[in-house]
Formats: structure tokens, sequence, C-alpha cells
């Protein structure tokens, strides 16, 4: 059955097109338009490199829209804090109770683009060093907006290629040249990065780094970490953490179709075949005790964060 879609909403999409080109989608139920989406940056003459925010504006078209407001989401902000977003919820609301009747959706992009124009500029602080950025701060954008310190950046950056070759190190030789190679990613969404760290390196300190005051252990730090060393005592007696040293395999361990059978083949052909429980796919074991089962397979743990790549051969990547 054909739906007829109201010659305002028809007007409205057509105008859209008009003016974003291909810059939305507009999903839709049986031909009828549900909901409009866009990624918003700041108006800067189409330079990107001068672009440090973003958001994806989501417009919930009711079944009687325009007669009322749509819904309005707003998604994977980038450079935003929780106060600037929460501030382009409220002009969005203002907006839309004056104007109840009347198409909205290209007023609405106007205002969180505008929005973006005047704050266009990382709020909130870099997550590496956790200090906030101020005037003067050298940063960088990447490629999946995210911002951080370009001297923080840096210095994780060589240290994840540390890590990365510390791991690598410690796996047998057969299994070094089928580790996955090493990639620079994001400390937030782990987006691949190609940065030059010799170039970031040559950026200064956070300010804010530089005019803190010295770190004094106080009173109320002392508390705090008392209260925290005792969670930790709890959660490794309850067997939830992982020990530090621990030798052998780690015990985060998947399992598959072929290990099951396997360790199947491995019981049956034993004098007295051990009683094993069924587990699920993934499991995170206990520490270990005496009675423990090995695993007797080669080694197909994964180490603690899971990197770089300490599996069985042929194991999907
Ligand atoms: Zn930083
Ligand atoms: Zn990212």
């Amino acid at each position: 059955m054909a739906t007829s879609v109201d010659a305002r909403i028809n007007d409205e999409l057509q105008a859209l097109q008009a003016i974003l080109i291909n810059g939305y989608a507009v999903k839709d139920e049986n031909g009828v338009p549900r909901a409009i989406e866009t990624l918003i940056h700041p108006s800067t003459a189409d330079k990107k490199e001068e672009q440090f925010v973003c958001v994806t504006l989501e417009v919930i078209l009711t079944p009687d829209y325009p007669e009322s407001s749509p819904e309005v989401i707003l998604r994977n902000p980038r450079g935003l804090d929780d106060k600037l977003v929460n501030e382009i919820h409220k002009k969005i609301k203002e907006k839309l109770d004056r104007h109840v009747g009347n198409p909205i959706v290209f007023e609405l992009i106007e205002i969180v683009r505008g929005f973006l124009t005047e704050c266009n500029l990382p709020s909130g602080q870099c997550v590496i060093c956790l200090h906030d950025f101020v005037n003067g701060d050298v940063f960088t954008k990447t490629p999946c907006y995210h911002h951080f310190h370009s001297h923080c950046l840096s210095k994780h950056l060589i240290n994840s290629k540390k890590y990365y070759d510390e791991e690598l190190e410690k796996l047998p030789n057969w299994q070094r040249s089928e580790a996955i190679p090493y990639k620079q990613t994001c400390p937030v969404c782990r987006c691949e990065l190609k940065f030059d760290v010799s170039t970031l390196e040559q950026a200064p300190p956070p300010v804010d780094s530089i005019n803190a005051p010295p770190f004094r252990l106080t009173d109320e730090l002392r508390a705090l970490q008392d209260r925290m060393a005792a969670q930790l005592a709890r959660q490794i007696a309850r067997g939830g953490v992982v020990g530090m040293g621990d030798e052998g395999p780690p015990l985060l361990t998947i399992t598959t179709a072929a290990d099951k059978e396997q360790e199947a083949k491995a019981s049956s052909s034993a004098v007295k075949p051990p009683k094993v429980e069924p587990r699920p796919s993934t499991s995170v074991e206990p520490a270990p005790e005496p009675e423990r089962q090995q695993c007797r397979v080669p080694y197909r743990g994964f180490n603690r964060r899971a990197k770089p790549g300490r599996r069985e051969r042929g194991a999907p990547r």
C-alpha cells in the first residue's frame, strides 16, 4: 500500500538535497521518511584541517511531523564536552518549541553548525594527561576527531610501540612471524593513526602540567590509596584479578569447536577421564588450583591485553 508523504516533508527533503548534496541520509519505512541524519562540522570554508569539533545530528520524524516536534539526537560528539552538548540540546529545544507546525530540519542543522563554529576548539581534558586544553597548548586532532596534547600523544605512541616490541620479544620465533604488525592507534577509539612521532615529540608539554603545583601526598590521597588497596585485595581474594606476576599461560582462554574436539579426544584416551564441566566459549577462569587442568594443546591463550596476537595457528584474525 502506497503511503502519501506530507508535501512539506518532500519540499524539505528537496531543499536539503540541494543544499547538503550527499551530506545526509534519510531512513525510511515503506517510502515514508522516518529519520534524517547528518554529520555536522563547523563552517571553516571547507578547510578540514581547521575543523576541531563535529557531531552527528539525527532528527526522528513523528508520524504527524511537522505538526508535532521531531525527536532530536546528537551522537558521537567530538571535541565537545557534556556541558557544550547540553547547551546545544537546550538551543534545539527552544527552537522546536517555537516552531511547531513548520519543517525544521535545516534550521536545526544551522543551529548546530553555528554552535560548532563558535566553539571550534576542543573542550574538556586530554585523556592522556587529564589536563584541560588551555591557551598556548599545542594539540593534535586525529582523523577520528579525538584531541590530545601533541606532547602526550607522542609519549603514548612511543610507549605503545615499546610495549608491542616487548611482547613480540616474548613470543617464540615461529609465532613472531605471524604476529599482527604494529599499528599506531587512537588511545580513545583505537582507530588507526599515522603520525610522525618525532614531529609530535617536539611539541612542548601541556601548559597546565608546567604550572601545576608539585605533587604532594595528602591525607586525603593516603586514605584513597588505603581504600583502593583494600578493594584490590578483596577482588584478588575472589579471583576477579589476574595476578600480575603469574607464570604460564594467561587465564583468559578462547576456545573453539576444534579445541573441544581435541580436548574430548585427549580425555577419552586417558585411563580415567576427568569429568570436565562444559564451559562457555569465552571464559575467564579463577586463579589456578592444584587440581586445575592445564592446556594440553599448543599454547592458545591471549595475553592480558590481547596483543600482539598470541593465538593458535590459523585462527581467524
Ligand atoms: Zn595531555
Ligand atoms: Zn579516536
